[in-house]
């Protein structure tokens, strides 16, 4: 995808603090951090929510998980705890329409969802 910032980030044409990378996921620092650790985990692919996940790609979702428990630990929040989010769609209050998964963790986080 041309116009895609996450894309372009994946490919190095943007340049970001990326922290993991194989054939499948990429993981960067968020730009805009909620939080001490904020991280996102992304497919190379370009997928814009789970739903475009192929019904016979069970290693995607799992690998993303695998990734953000793996970077969980590198940076010694998985005691304390953390939270993992996929905003899918607009009132999912997805803005970067490249599917992503946030890590969040490094301080108390607010018990409200919505
Ligand atoms: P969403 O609201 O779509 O779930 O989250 C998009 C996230 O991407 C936001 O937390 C935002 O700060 C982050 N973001 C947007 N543009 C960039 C960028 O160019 N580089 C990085 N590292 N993060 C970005
Ligand atoms: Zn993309």
């Amino acid at each position: 995808m041309d116009d895609c910032i996450f894309c372009k980030i994946v490919a190095g044409d943007i340049p970001s603090d990326i922290l993991y990378r194989d054939d499948e996921v990429v993981a960067f620092r968020d730009v805009h951090p909620v939080a001490p650790t904020h991280i996102l985990i992304v497919p190379v692919e370009h997928l814009v929510t789970t739903q475009d996940i192929p019904n016979d790609n069970t290693s995607l979702a799992m690998k993303l998980i695998q990734t953000a428990n793996k970077l969980a630990n590198q940076e010694g929040i998985t005691e304390n705890g953390y939270r993992l989010v996929i905003n899918c769609g607009e009132h999912g209050g997805q803005v970067v329409q490249h599917l992503h998964m946030h890590l969040i963790g490094g301080r108390q986080l607010s018990s409200s969802l919505g």
